[in-house]
């Protein structure tokens, strides 16, 4: 089957997202497109996936694919931020080292994406470390917006690290023809990460925010995340200062004391699309902030990760509340132990205090189109949308609320589209 000739799939639920579930529900898609939902179908041809639920193809707002072979976490839970990057950069510097076998980094990339299709995600936002010069970001159906990582303190990185982003931005189009040209392959866009206020200094933050301004393209930011972080922005010193100074990348002429996030945002809030990552430790002033922004600026919640390093209790609520579109992401599998976001969502609604499993999955699907700007063509079941599906296949039982079963936890993907095509199944078709 092609993605241009009509197909009907018929499910025992239909989860549009937007409007109520539809039970023993068909949809059809040609052209890439979803044409139509149905609440029954007469269609001879419909292909019936029996007991399953059919959702928008998962969103993915936030991961390191780079990371994607690590078999498990780095560091331990409960690891102070400060002391876990540590580990990170070891193992960064471990994999370039002579007497280690170089891991090509598109390798671990590639191996990321495939596991992505087969826990439903069709869309991703990623943040880069590599320019994808002369190796080509690997091919996938899952559409990508690669979010090219900056980080400069003293004035000599912060040029190199402006230099980077601007030829990212301007080569961009020539590293990705049209994607009519390569069917096969999702769509790339171009965004900018600048990594985080320990490594960015506030006056790269404000070109780079400048940057994106001028050319349209969304920016992505780790922000609030650590009570490290907060610390250093307040003192200019604690367990970041000295960890950077260890690693010998501190420069205490690039921080001055009485910052906080809010002084970060006032900066992002001006660029086209803002993807706030983590904000864990947010404070009411600067969710204020953002709900004043909330046509163009999203948070990212990484549940797992969150739970990993044992911060407080996330303020969802208090995101939600102001109407800021809460997206997921799994972080990478340096600190999750899988790119699975059904799987993050069901942690999050096993939490003590979550939100409602409408609201839940929400976040994984429609907000997450929302905050990488593809929500005019992803993240709901609705004719006219792009056909990215995830089919989960649902427990042997009856539910009062559908959503029960859809996050049980025998609950499994066992089949994603994207543009109407099939590209992952679990049984043989
Ligand atoms: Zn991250």
């Amino acid at each position: 089957m092609d993605a241009f000739s009509p197909q009907t799939l018929a499910a025992r639920f239909l989860f549009p997202v937007n409007g109520s579930v539809i039970e023993r529900g068909a949809i059809t898609m040609q052209g890439g497109k979803i044409t139509s939902l149905d609440r029954k179908t007469t269609n001879a041809d419909a292909q019936d996936l029996g007991n399953v639920a059919i959702l928008p193809g998962l969103i993915n707002a936030h991961t390191h694919l780079e990371f994607s072979s690590l078999a498990a976490p780095l560091g331990a839970p409960g690891m102070p931020l400060p002391e876990w990057i540590e580990h990170v950069v070891c193992w960064r510097r471990a994999l370039t080292n002579e007497s280690a076998t170089p891991v090509p980094p598109d390798h671990a990339v590639r191996q990321g994406l495939c596991e992505s299709l087969r826990y439903g995600i069709t869309a991703l936002g990623e943040i880069c470390t590599t320019d994808w010069a002369t190796t080509a970001f690997p091919e996938s159906p899952a559409s990508c917006t690669l979010f090219r990582e900056q980080i400069g303190l003293s004035p000599e990185r912060c040029q190199d690290s402006l230099s980077s982003a601007r030829q990212w931005i301007a080569e961009f189009p020539t590293r990705w023809p049209p994607q009519s040209q390569r069917p096969t392959t999702g769509t790339r866009h171009a965004g900018l990460s600048p990594h985080a206020p320990y490594t960015v200094a506030i006056d790269l933050l404000e070109s780079l925010c400048d940057l994106a301004r001028k050319s349209n393209n969304p920016v992505a930011m780790h922000l609030a995340e650590s009570p490290e972080e907060l610390e250093l922005l307040r003192t200019g010193g604690g367990d970041f200062a000295a960890m950077l100074d260890r690693l010998g990348a501190w420069d205490p002429g690039t921080t001055r004391p009485g910052r906080s996030p809010y002084d970060y945002l006032l900066r992002l809030v001006n660029t086209p699309r803002l993807l706030v990552i983590h904000g864990n430790y947010l404070n009411q002033r600067e969710l204020d902030l953002l709900a004043q922004h909330r046509d163009h600026t999203s948070i990212i919640y990484c549940p797992r990760t969150h739970a990993f390093f044992q911060h407080t209790s996330y303020p969802w609520d208090a995101v939600l509340t102001r109407g800021i579109p809460l997206a997921l992401g799994t972080d990478s599998r340096a600190s999750n132990p899988d790119l699975n976001l059904l799987a993050e969502m069901r942690f999050l609604l096993g939490r003590l205090s979550s939100p409602s499993p409408q609201q839940v999955l929400k976040m994984g699907t429609s907000h997450g189109a929302r905050a990488l700007g593809r929500h005019h063509d992803m993240g709901i079941l609705q004719p006219g949308m792009l056909a990215n599906l995830a089919v989960v296949r649902l427990p042997d039982r009856t539910a009062k609320d559908p959503h029960e079963l859809l996050f049980d936890p025998e609950s499994k993907i066992i089949r994603s589209y994207v543009h109407g095509s099939l590209v992952y199944a679990e049984e043989n078709i």
